[in-house]
């Protein structure tokens, strides 16, 4: 690969960064299919999820690499995307292997600098059965006042950390991540909601899975995320089951990937609706992965913070204001860090953990069935 510079792959809005990855991508003689979102961002401007593909039509392995699932950390994972296709990894790829990237999955999000999307829905958390009862999560119920105010003040912040203390020293770290980020069912108007139907960029995403994966032997799709874990470190979040072949390719490929315990029965899943378990259940016919990768900015206290306070902007402040651009601009930098360093730490880390999925999935032995991993 030759030596693109991670500090000029990022931009400061969604626009400079659709334009920036389509302007890459089509330097790599890369196929590109926008998908055109119902609504517009806050220039007035249209809105699109953008799929551009490399690498052979009808490869039998396709690896997906996702940004702005949860739009505001767009701004770090499209970066990354730029950064890979400038760098050349397109010239990289084995044989026989289509890499797509996916820009934008949210893309409401992105442009509005908001973690959900239009409906209020965490993306990331609508991948579940609406049909079927909804998990529980009791936790965030206790909490929601706290969560979700009405005023924003700095009291009330107080009063949710100390009631997130209790929390933890009653349950356990487990308890407080749930409650905070596993996602809820019940509550429209407040933060973690998960929906109640599959929401614009999940059925856009199927789709994309279904159009680019059909004739797939052996699928990975790695969604770039922002906000959670130690600064500048990409941890690899993987939720498939103990033993199942999901969680064995993504051991094979990423010895250091982290395994959160699935379900044991939907209601003591740590988090519900997530994408990773969809792609896979969506490719049943594949040697399949989903993961995430996390890359850490703040602390998480101060993420959680910055979220309730855009929530609260939402639903009951001015964003066209001092105080709602200075909540905007707080949850961006929950999101983003303005740091060479920083920018450099995220793009390598992304470029080893494609290399490794790329080398991983081309030793996918292709035989419908018997699934293995050639030479292990
Ligand atoms: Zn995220």
């Amino acid at each position: 690969m030759n030596a693109a510079s991670p500090l000029d792959c990022f931009s400061q809005g969604y626009g400079d960064a659709r334009a920036a990855f389509l302007h890459a991508a089509a330097d790599n003689g890369a196929e590109i299919t926008s998908y055109r979102h119902p609504l517009r961002g806050p220039r007035g401007e249209p809105l699109f999820l953008d799929v551009a593909q490399l690498g052979a039509p009808d490869a039998r392995s396709v690896l997906f690499l996702a940004s702005g699932t949860h739009g505001v950390e767009g701004f770090c994972g499209s970066g990354i995307e730029t950064f890979l296709l400038r760098a050349g990894i397109a010239r990289c790829l084995p044989d026989g292997i289509a890499l797509v990237f996916v820009h934008a999955v949210n893309p409401w999000g992105f442009a509005w600098g908001r973690r959900v999307n239009e409906d209020n829905v965490d993306i990331n958390r609508n991948f579940l059965d609406h049909r079927a009862p909804y998990p529980e999560n009791a936790d965030y119920d206790r909490l929601y006042d706290l969560l979700n105010p009405a005023q924003l003040d700095d009291a009330g912040a107080v009063e949710l950390q100390k009631a997130v203390g209790a929390l933890e020293r009653a349950h356990g770290a487990e308890a407080v991540y749930r409650s905070l980020s596993g996602g809820q069912y019940r509550h429209p108007r407040g933060v973690q909601y998960g929906g109640r139907e599959p929401v614009w960029s999940n059925r856009t995403l199927r789709g994309v899975w279904a159009r680019y994966a059909e004739n797939a032997e052996a699928a990975a799709y790695i969604d770039l995320h922002s906000g959670l874990g130690p600064r500048g470190v990409g941890l690899l979040l993987q939720t498939a089951a103990a033993g199942s072949d999901a969680a064995r390719l993504a051991q094979a490929w990423w010895p250091d990937s982290i395994r959160f315990e699935p379900a044991h029965g939907s209601d003591a899943a740590l988090a519900s609706g997530l994408i990773g378990p969809a792609f896979v259940a969506g490719c049943p016919d594949a040697a399949a992965v989903g993961i995430v990768l996390e890359f850490g900015t703040i602390d998480m206290n101060q993420v959680v913070l910055a979220l309730r306070a855009d929530n609260w902007l939402h639903h009951y402040g001015v964003r066209d204001s001092d105080q709602g651009r200075a909540i905007a601009q707080r949850v961006q930098d929950a999101f983003f860090i303005q740091e060479d360093t920083w920018k450099e730490q995220v793009c390598e880390r992304a470029r080893e953990v494609v290399q490794r999925a790329t080398a991983g999935i081309a030793a996918v032995e292709l035989n419908p069935g018997r699934l293995g991993i050639k030479g292990g």
